[in-house]
Formats: structure tokens, C-alpha cells, sequence
């Protein structure tokens, strides 16, 4: 069995992007419209040293009701099933609190994790990071899904946890 890494995090921070970009494939719907991604979507990377798994999911919301709740639950479903999950958020939105939100879910699942801190085309990185750094998370990657860069550090990050 191939480890498995999940992609997590609000609707809209480039996950699907990432999903593209690690597997390579177009099968990933990216859209404009916030939670495009109901279901849990599989792809291989095999940009690394080993092949893994990975997991796009559709976004995680604070109170979610209806179909986002449906789809919280298919990300719970794919943090369960994670060897890595990697918390994507979004440079250009900054912290929120439903990044926290999500973050308390992950550390009670006590998964090990990268923070993916998307979208930093354009931006600081430095700035970008320092932003996020109140979440207390070790591993923070500036990635640039849209425009492919940070990626092989994300590479070289996963590695050593798989
Ligand atoms: P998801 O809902 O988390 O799966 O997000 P998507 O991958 O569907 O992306 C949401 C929007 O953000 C789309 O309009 C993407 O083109 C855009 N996006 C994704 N990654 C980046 C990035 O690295 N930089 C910028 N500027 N936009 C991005
Ligand atoms: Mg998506």
C-alpha cells in the first residue's frame, strides 16, 4: 500500500491547484466557486523518491450544515485515512478562524502535518509565513500551487515524514 497524503482546508485555498500540480492531472476540478470538490478525489504523485497517495477534498467548514457538512465529513473521512494530511491556507485571505478551526481537528487526529501556506505569488513570503506562525505549527511551506513553486520543498518536506 502506498502512503496517502491529504490535502485539507477551507473551500478556495488552492487545494485542488496542488492536487493538479502533485499528480499532474487535470482531474481535479478547479473552479472559482468556493467548494467545487464534494467527494474525496485520489491521484498518485510520483514527483518523489516513492510514489504516495493523495487525497483532495472538498473544503472544511466552521458549522457546516447540508452538503458542506457532507463534505466536512469526507475530509474527517480523509484525515482518518492520512498518513500526512497537509493543511493548505490561503496567503491572500490570511489567518481565520476556521484555519484554527480545522487545525484543532487535525492536532486531536494528532496526524503529523505541513502547513501549506498557498496563493504567495505576488506576496512577501516571509510576510506571508509570519502571518500563519500564530497557528504554532512547526512546518510551513510558502507554495505557489497556480504557478508550481514551492513545490519541491513540499517534496523534500513529505519525504522525510512518509
Ligand atoms: P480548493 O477549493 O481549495 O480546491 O481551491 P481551488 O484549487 O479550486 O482554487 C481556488 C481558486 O484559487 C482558483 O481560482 C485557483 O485558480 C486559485 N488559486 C489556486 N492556487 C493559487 C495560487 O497559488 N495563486 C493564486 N494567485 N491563485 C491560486
Ligand atoms: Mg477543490
Amino acid at each position: 500500500m502506498l502512503p496517502v497524503v491529504a490535502l485539507v482546508g477551507r473551500p478556495n485555498v488552492g487545494k485542488s491547484t496542488l492536487f493538479n500540480v502533485l499528480t499532474r492531472t487535470r482531474d481535479a476540478l478547479v473552479h472559482d466557486l468556493p467548494g467545487v470538490t464534494r467527494d474525496r478525489h485520489y491521484g498518485v504523485c510520483r514527483l518523489a523518491a516513492a510514489p504516495f497517495v493523495v487525497v483532495d477534498t472538498g473544503g472544511l467548514v466552521d458549522h457546516a450544515e447540508g452538503i458542506e457538512s457532507q463534505t466536512a465529513r469526507q475530509a474527517g473521512f480523509a484525515i482518518d485515512e492520512a498518513d500526512v494530511v497537509l493543511l493548505t491556507v490561503d496567503a491572500r485571505d490570511g489567518l481565520l478562524p476556521t484555519d484554527r478551526a480545522i487545525l484543532d481537528r487535525l492536532r486531536r487526529a494528532s496526524k503529523p502535518m505541513l502547513l501549506i501556506v498557498n496563493k504567495v505569488d505576488g506576496l512577501d513570503e516571509h510576510g506571508a509565513l509570519a502571518e500563519f506562525a500564530a497557528l504554532g505549527v512547526a512546518s510551513a511551506l510558502p507554495v505557489s500551487a497556480a504557478h508550481g513553486r514551492g513545490v519541491t520543498p513540499l517534496l523534500v518536506a513529505l519525504e522525510a515524514l512518509l
